[in-house]
């Protein structure tokens, strides 16, 4: 097994690799096939309450959420400290971090807009917990909370979960994201942040969601069609110095997202969805503002926004869908998640 971090020296990043996990055994590999009505129980998923995981260790009977450490990490307190010198100016390093799991509910049957505006407020408080306690090691740069859901983007489980990397290193969004905020704030006195959404606010056409301290809106830059970023409106530069009163209101704005997100093809909606927060390595962050940011990779129920030539081969995105269009059709989607609606509104 190897946990190594390879140097990039044209990109100018860490590469991780992970030589061992192509053959991760995915037991409890349940394939979701769109309309089929899940059970809240599947006695071969790892995650399901009761169960055992490949590693042999069994699941409590937990009842709201449950973080364990990840069975298969990509990176771990284990790595190998004495990895073969690479040669001439090549750099590497042992991967080090802790990779934990995250269910969000124990019904496997469950996607997270479907959750309980109470429930979606534990889980922010078990992040804010996450952060604060991985990101208060020394030896650990940066806590990256992501939720990969769905086949689109090659998770084949269902049940509702997310993932925790925290690394060695700021990763290379991150990174760019705290160095031109710190800039904007040096250059005009401002977070960049807030005027990010004052723009959006100004033009009002991509908002999709807002109460008194939390918004939600598909960001004029958009590089994908249904891109939406949500976020406090005071800057924080992590989701743990949220107020109890933001955590409520950051709940009620991700639910009214996920819900129009699942409205939309009347599926559980495929994404990425990153946490941005400030790194955890002792730098200057106050100009960073927590934010998350969903990447849907679909752009239609069966037509997949495909990275090629543009992204691949240049890195920069080609869109060729209008931001304010693909933002209307989510403002148009009703509020009542479709699974709860009465049968004679499915009529459509
Ligand atoms: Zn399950
Ligand atoms: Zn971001």
């Amino acid at each position: 097994m190897t946990w190594e971090e390879r140097w990039h020296p044209l990109r100018e990043e860490w590469v991780i690799v992970a030589a061992h996990r192509q053959d991760r055994p995915w037991s409890g590999g349940t394939v979701v096939h769109g309309e089929e009505a899940l059970p809240d129980y599947v006695d071969d998923c790892y995650l399901c309450p009761g169960n055992t995981r490949v590693s042999g260790k069994v699941n409590p009977q937990y009842t709201q959420t449950f973080v364990f450490d990840n069975d298969h990490p990509s990176v771990s307190q284990n790595a190998p400290l004495d990895l073969p010198k690479p040669s001439g100016i090549y750099r590497n390093r042992p991967a080090r971090g802790i990779a934990r799991v995250v269910c969000y509910s124990p019904k496997h049957n469950l996607t997270l807009g479907e959750l309980e505006p109470a429930e979606i407020e534990n889980l922010l408080r078990v992040w804010q917990e996450q952060y604060l306690d991985l990101g208060s090691r020394p030896e650990i740069a940066h806590v990256l909370i992501f939720e990969n859901k769905g086949e689109a983007v090659g998770v084949s489980n269902p049940h509702p979960h997310c993932q925790i990397y925290a690394n060695n290193f700021v990763f290379k969004t991150i990174e760019t994201e705290a160095r031109v905020s710190r800039r904007h704030l040096a250059e005009t006195g401002r977070v960049l942040f807030q005027d990010i959404i004052a723009a959006e606010k100004q033009d009002e056409r991509r908002i999709i969601a807002e109460n008194d301290s939390v918004i939600a809106f598909l960001p004029y830059f958009a590089r994908y069609a249904y891109e939406v970023f949500v976020a406090p409106k005071q800057t924080h530069p992590s989701i743990a110095t949220l107020s109890d009163a933001e955590v409520r209101d950051f709940a009620d704005v991700l639910k009214k997202v996920l819900v129009k997100f699942d409205n939309l093809w009347q599926m559980p909606f495929p994404y990425v969805m990153p946490l941005h927060q400030a790194p955890t390595d002792g730098g200057d962050y106050g100009a960073f503002h927590f934010h998350i940011e969903f990447h849907p990779p679909l752009r239609k129920p069966n037509l997949l926004k495909y990275l090629a030539g543009p992204e691949i081969g240049g890195g920069n995105f080609l869109s060729d869908t209008s931001p304010q269009e693909k933002a209307a059709e989510l403002r148009a989607q009703p509020a009542v998640h479709y699974k709860h609606r009465s049968a004679p509104e499915e009529e459509k």
